[in-house]
């Protein structure tokens, strides 16, 4: 029997952007497949429910914790690897704990055109196809060719188009939401070959823009908020007065340099404390504008308030 190591009781705040929430019961990070299955099936024997975790970097983490398992999909098994076709292209896969931003390296360096999006979001490669994450006018669905899967200890390769993706949501999601746990094990991305400076002046353009317009050095999850058709949530929480907005001194506040950004300033306030201002921000733009807001942010583990 492959041997695992499952730790108890260990704290999520620092496997979270946001900085904050509660322990897991059961904490593991596989460091591959095999490990993985055996992993479900302690989950099964015990009766445990399972969360799957990449880079918590769209997470909100009950301050309560998780009362099961968290399986957390990182470096372990994060390998890149290429190969050329006859079609010209070139394929990389990644493993689901590559970070996003190690991908788009990867690629920028091998002078692959199209991954540049990805090398400022601070995701991993499996929580980037759960999430079809995206940035400045290109999304994973652009990129990804195939998806390789766990779902009830059997390994299944999809194509992209089967993969259900639409504004920062897959079929993954879907599965999710319904009570399954799919673990995303690795994805296959087809590229053209570009010019490697060009690429390298537009990785770095784009890092410059973000930097610029977002509060990185303060924990958060990103945009708190999905883009509501035909708006923009940013704009929209602005226009209601909200940018820099904080209900108390807990550290939760709405940033000052992006509107879109709720965030936990000294990583002092409580997932609650986050909740409440995230609730707060969604009920006065929609008395002020009659938009409704949905959460990017995913809700993890049980919250006391409204979720
Ligand atoms: C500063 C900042 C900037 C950001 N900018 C952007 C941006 O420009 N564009 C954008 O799209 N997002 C952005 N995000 C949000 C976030 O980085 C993305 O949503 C990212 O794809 C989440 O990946 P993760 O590994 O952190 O997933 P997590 O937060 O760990 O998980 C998110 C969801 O994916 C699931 N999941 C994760 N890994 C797996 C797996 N291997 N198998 C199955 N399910 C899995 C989890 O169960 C969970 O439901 C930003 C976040 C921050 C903090």
């Amino acid at each position: 029997m492959t041997e695992i190591s499952i730790s108890e009781n260990v704290s999520l705040a620092p496997y979270s952007t946001f900085r904050t929430g509660g322990p897991a019961r059961f904490f593991t990070e596989p460091s591959n497949e095999e490990k993985l299955k055996e992993v479900f099936r302690f989950a099964e024997e015990k009766g445990l429910p399972v969360f799957v975790l990449g880079n918590g970097s769209n997470c909100l983490i009950s301050d309560k914790g998780f009362d099961g398992l968290v399986i957390r999909i990182g470096k372990l098994m994060g390998d890149i690897s290429s190969e050329q076709r006859d079609d010209g292209l070139t394929y990389v896969t990644a493993g689901a704990g590559c970070l996003l931003s190690k991908f788009g390296n990867y690629c920028a360096e091998m002078g692959l055109e199209g991954a540049e999006f990805a090398c400022g979001i601070p995701g991993t490669v499996g929580g980037a196809v759960f999430m079809n994450a995206g940035a400045y006018g290109r999304e994973i669905k652009d990129i990804a060719v195939s998806v390789r899967y766990l779902e009830n200890n059997e390994i299944k390769e999809i194509p992209a188009d089967e993969c259900g993706f639409s504004y920062r949501t897959s079929i993954f999601d879907k599965k999710q939401e319904a009570g399954a746990q799919p673990v995303i094990l690795s994805m296959t991305a087809a590229l053209k070959p570009g010019d490697k400076e060009k690429i390298a002046t537009y990785v770095a353009e784009l890092r410059q823009k973000r930097s610029a317009s977002q509060p990185l050095d303060v924990p958060s999850a990103g945009s708190t908020f999905k883009r509501p058709e035909g708006y923009f949530a940013a704009k929209l929480i602005e226009d209601s007065g909200l940018k820099g907005f904080a209900l108390d001194d807990s550290g939760a506040q709405v940033s000052p340099k992006h509107a879109g950004f709720v965030v936990n300033n000294n990583g002092s306030a409580s997932a609650e404390d986050i909740l409440k201002l995230i609730d707060y921000v969604s009920g006065k733009v929609f008395e002020d504008s009659g938009v409704r807001l949905e959460k990017e942010v995913r809700l993890i583990g049980e919250f006391g308030g409204e979720g």
